[in-house]
Order: C-alpha cells, then sequence, then structure tokens
C-alpha cells in the first residue's frame, strides 16, 4: 500500500480485496463492501459518490453500495459490460469533466 500511494498517490483511502472470487466475502467486486468502507473512511455518504472503472463489476459495486458508476472502458473491457454501464466515459478526464460539470 505505502508502495502504491508513493507511484499513484496520495489518496485519502486505499482498498482491496485479499480474497478469492470464490470466498463469499463483502468487498470483492461488484459485492459493495469496497465502496462503502471507503465512503466510511472519508466520511461521505455513498449517494455522494462515483465510483469510475473499467469493468461491469466496478459499476456494479457502485450501485450495490448506493453509489453512482462511470466505466472508463480499456482494451479488455468487455463490449456487453460497456452497453450495460450506467455511464460510459472516454477517458479519466472526460469522466471527471463529466461529474464536475453535472452531465452524466
Ligand atoms: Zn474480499
Amino acid at each position: 500500500m505505502a508502495r502504491l500511494d508513493e507511484l499513484l498517490g496520495p489518496f485519502d483511502t486505499l482498498q482491496y480485496c485479499p480474497h478469492g472470487p470464490d470466498g463469499g466475502c463483502d468487498c470483492r467486486k461488484p459485492a459493495p463492501g469496497m465502496v462503502k468502507a471507503a465512503c466510511a473512511e472519508l466520511d461521505v455518504d455513498p449517494s455522494r459518490c462515483v465510483v469510475v472503472g473499467d469493468i461491469g463489476a466496478d459499476v456494479d459495486a457502485a450501485a450495490a453500495a448506493g453509489a453512482a458508476g462511470i466505466m472508463v472502458p480499456t482494451p479488455v473491457t468487455r463490449k456487453p459490460e460497456v452497453d450495460a454501464a450506467p455511464h460510459v466515459a472516454p477517458t479519466l478526464t472526460a469522466a471527471v469533466d463529466d461529474v464536475l460539470g453535472g452531465t452524466w
């Protein structure tokens, strides 16, 4: 986590799921646990949060937590997941612009 924060941060919160897909935990996306934990750490209501991700599980986790989701597809994002996303932006910068501009 320190290395991640050093390379890409600083972050106000970092969440990760250490469990496998069969772990049955509440933190592995599309479960809402990581979104809820981040909101709790930041003391913000999920309804006031936006989760930006590149796979369907990201936006599904957002919805399960009560947050909004924006998909920014990458070359590995599957088309059906893009088609099912509530909002799609071409880049992270565009996603931020959409949020700040209220166009999402
Ligand atoms: Zn987990």
